[in-house]
Formats: structure tokens, C-alpha cells, sequence
């Protein structure tokens, strides 16, 4: 994608001049472990119910706003009133509608790196201050201590449980105590959740605490990537808010179509979520055997690995095993860093088999 041309940046709203196009970096790989998906895709039960619910949607009509039949869904898995509900076109668009909703010019929001870029773009387009609590170096895990007190300034904290791109989670309880400090939004991004034990989720502090947003996605655990559509549990004052900023139609009714077949199901999901969880503690195993590496615990569908040479190691990945990972190296709050999605026993066997050659070499 080229940069926008400087006749165009000249009248830009300077927030917004200051990006560039994002550039994917697609690769025509053969194994793809590079965007955290579940690489098994639907089964073909599951898949069934995907293509009957999409084959009765009246595309003619624009679709239901607020997804009342998903929303409903979701607000019974999760035990919650509909009203606590609000769906959105992926965990993306509630992120930069909730900074949209809550940040002003120079508005502080807190990230703690490495963490999910998406924070600090959207808080830079909407004028906001990105103030980072960089994590332990050695562990990844959150300076709780630091976090806490620069909440008390901050519009919006985000703290991402378990981290991407670390795999680490954040204590319910330190989630509370950042809630209490913060006279702003305490985002709990659990877009990973699904994969990490039980009793991780800040869930069970929504009614305590008036000012958590936690947000899920469907593009991870629940095989939705290419359908868009996420949602956040939050106060319905938060979901008015994020009601009154949000584009009516952001959502499409096949994608609400495809997401309610597949919450419908959930159980259907679960063995798959298991071999998931099963596995990256084999890859784990196998990837802290390589020489010289360091690899982290990792709570959601990926791990993240030190390695040395790992830019070189990452670029003969892809050009000579036609295996594509994330690449983090050039990142200071990480280097030599590789993230690597967690994928179906065959596909972590051949990432695995690819790195004891490389690291010998
Ligand atoms: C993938 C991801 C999301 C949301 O992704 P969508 O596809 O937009 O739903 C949110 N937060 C984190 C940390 C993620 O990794």
C-alpha cells in the first residue's frame, strides 16, 4: 500500500496524517501461525449450521442495530442481563469506539507493552496521550504497583488478559484495584480468555465495579476471524455510551447470522479449545528445548519465544519452510521475540521440526 501522498496529508486532521496505511504483509504460506486464528477452522458440524443460518438472512434489509437475537445469546452464556451486552464488527471497532466515546484531546490512555498495537494507534487517532507501563522484561507480567498509581490519571487503562503478544494474564484482583484508582475505563481486553484456566476472568467483578469493560472476540477461540464480530461486557451506562458513537450497520446481519449459529454451539467448540490448550503445552516443551531459547507461560492460543538470530530464524521460516510466524524482534520492549500461533498437531510438528533445523544451522 503506498504513503499517503503529501497533498493529501496537508489537509488531514493531523492525528490522522500522522499514520501510515496499514500494510498486512500477507504471505502466500503454507502454514500460517502468524494472526492467532484457529488454524482448525469450524467443524463440519458447526460449519453446517454457519451456511443454514447465512442461507435464511434477507440481505435486501439492513440488519437488526444492536444484534438482538446474538446479544440475547451471549448475554445467557455469559449470565448477564442483554443490557450489559453490546456487539460489535470485532473486538477492533468496540475498541476504537470506546476511546472514541471516552478520550478527548489528550485524554491519557495506558497501555503496558509489548501489548496489543491496536491501543496505541486508535488512542493516537482520536487524540489521546498513550502513556506506557512497560512490563517486567524478564517476566512480561504487569508492575501492578506502577499500574495502580498511574491509573489515577488515566481516562482509559487497557490491560489485556492474557496479553498478546506475551500470553500472560492479569490478577482479577489487580483488575479490581486499577478499577478502584481509575476515575476513567478500565479496559479487561480477554480476547484470548476462552483459553486460559478457569478463575482468570474479570467477569465476576462487573456488578463491583462500575467502570470495566471487558471485551470478547469471535475471531479467536470461536473460528470467526473472517466474520467480524466481537462484544463487550460492561454497566449499561458504558453500552449507552458506546450505543450513541457506534455506526448503526457496523455489524451485518450474515455475520450476526454466523455468530449466533456458533454461540449456539459452543459445546460443540470445546474439544477443539482442549487440543488447543493440549498442545501448546507440548509446543511449549519443544520450543524450550532449542538452544539458546526462552519461551514464556502463555494462557491463550499462542506462545511467545526468544530466540537468537530470531529475525533470521523468522525469514527462512517463511522463505524456506513456508511456515509464516509473528515477527517481534525489531520491537525494544522484546527483542529477538517470535510469537507463534498454537496450530493443529500437524502444523505445530512442522513449525517445531523447521526451528531445531534452523537453530542448529
Ligand atoms: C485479536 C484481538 C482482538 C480483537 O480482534 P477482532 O478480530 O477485531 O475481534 C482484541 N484484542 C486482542 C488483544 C487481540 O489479540
Amino acid at each position: 500500500m503506498p504513503s499517503i501522498p503529501q497533498r493529501y496529508r496537508a489537509i488531514m486532521r493531523p492525528a490522522a496524517a500522522a499514520m501510515e496505511p496499514y500494510d498486512p504483509q500477507a504471505a502466500d504460506v503454507r502454514i500460517n501461525l502468524s494472526a492467532n486464528e484457529n488454524t482448525h477452522g469450524l467443524a463440519p458440524s458447526l460449519r453446517l449450521a454457519v451456511d443454514r443460518a447465512l442461507a435464511k438472512v434477507a440481505t435486501n434489509r439492513y440488519p437488526d442495530p444492536l444484534a438482538g437475537d446474538l446479544r440475547a445469546a451471549i448475554a445467557q452464556v455469559e449470565g448477564v442481563d442483554p443490557a450489559w451486552v453490546i456487539v460489535g464488527n470485532g473486538g477492533d471497532e468496540l475498541i476504537f469506539n470506546l476511546f472514541l466515546a471516552f478520550c478527548d484531546d489528550g485524554s491519557r490512555v495506558l497501555t503496558c507493552p509489548p501489548t496489543f498495537a491496536v491501543y496505541g494507534i486508535y488512542a493516537e487517532l482520536v487524540g489521546a496521550q498513550v502513556v506506557e507501563v512497560p512490563r517486567d522484561p524478564k517476566t512480561f507480567e504487569v508492575r501492578a504497583r506502577e499500574v495502580v498509581e498511574a491509573a489515577a490519571s488515566a481516562r482509559v487503562v487497557c490491560l489485556t488478559s492474557p496479553n498478546n503478544p506475551t500470553g500472560t494474564l492479569v490478577d482479577p484482583a489487580l483488575v479490581r484495584e486499577v478499577c478502584a484508582a481509575c476515575p476513567g475505563i478500565v479496559l479487561a481486553d480477554e480476547a484470548y480468555m476462552e483459553f486460559a484456566p478457569a478463575g482468570s476472568s474479570a467477569r465476576p467483578l462487573l456488578n463491583d465495579c462500575d467502570n470495566l469493560v471487558i471485551l470478547h472476540t469471535f475471531s479467536k477461540a470461536y473460528c470467526l476471524a473472517g466474520a467480524r464480530v466481537g462484544y463487550v461486557l460492561a454497566n449499561p451506562g458504558i453500552i449507552s455510551a458506546l450505543a450513541a458513537v457506534r455506526q448503526p450497520y457496523s455489524v451485518s446481519s450474515l455475520d450476526q447470522a454466523a455468530a449466533l449459529a456458533v454461540m449456539g454451539r459452543r459445546d460443540a467448540m470445546a474439544p477443539v479449545i482442549t487440543s488447543i490448550v493440549d498442545q501448546r503445552e507440548l509446543v511449549r516443551e519443544e520450543l524450550a528445548k532449542l538452544p539458546g531459547a526462552t519461551v514464556w507461560p502463555s494462557a491463550a492460543n499462542f506462545l511467545f519465544v526468544r530466540l537468537p538470530h530470531a529475525h533470521e530464524v523468522w525469514e527462512r521460516l517463511r522463505d524456506e519452510h513456508s511456515i509464516l510466524v509473528r515477527d517481534f524482534s525489531a520491537n525494544p520492549a522484546c527483542p529477538d521475540c517470535l510469537r507463534i500461533t498454537v496450530g493443529t498437531p500437524g502444523e505445530n510438528a512442522a513449525v517445531i521440526k523447521a526451528l531445531s533445523q534452523l537453530v542448529k544451522e
